[in-house]
């Protein structure tokens, strides 16, 4: 996995937030890769909504509402067969058989292998700084955190 950077923990933990607004709100919307740098991330997203039209600050508002409420983030790892009826994995190869499940508490699980923080507080300031139209149907969200 590598070295962990400060920043990833509060970025990957704040997408997956996002991310789950996003596909709550719009349906058909669903996560097709993500990014990140140091104190940036990429959400892409594809939708049959035109999520160029939606309303950054409400959807930072939402995202920072979950922060604030200061939910526990559990990281599980499960047998491939006991978690495949639940989550899609269709993005991870076969010969992957403990697949990690992110749990935000009460608000969405998710499978991850990448580093998040314990308890949503930790992400502290995030930011949504603009949404991008990458393709057909698709778009990008890309945020911060400082
Ligand atoms: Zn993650």
């Amino acid at each position: 996995m590598g070295q962990i950077k400060p920043n990833q923990g509060r970025l990957q933990t704040g997408e997956h937030i996002l991310a789950k607004i996003i596909e709550d709100k719009f349906p058909g919307s669903r996560v097709i890769i993500v990014s990140f740098d140091e104190e940036k991330g990429r959400l892409d997203v594809s939708s049959p909504i035109d999520l160029r039209g939606v309303s950054l600050e409400e959807l930072e508002k939402e995202t920072d509402e979950i922060i604030n409420k200061g939910l526990e983030v559990k990281k599980t790892i499960f047998k491939r067969e006991e978690v495949e009826k639940e989550f899609n994995l269709s993005k991870i190869p076969e010969n992957v058989k403990e697949i990690r499940i992110v749990d935000i508490v009460g608000f969405d699980k998710r499978p991850c292998k990448d580093p998040h923080v314990n308890n949503t507080k930790e992400i502290g300031y995030f930011k949504i700084i603009k949404v991008e139209r990458k393709g057909k149907d698709r778009y990008r969200f890309e945020f911060e955190v400082r």
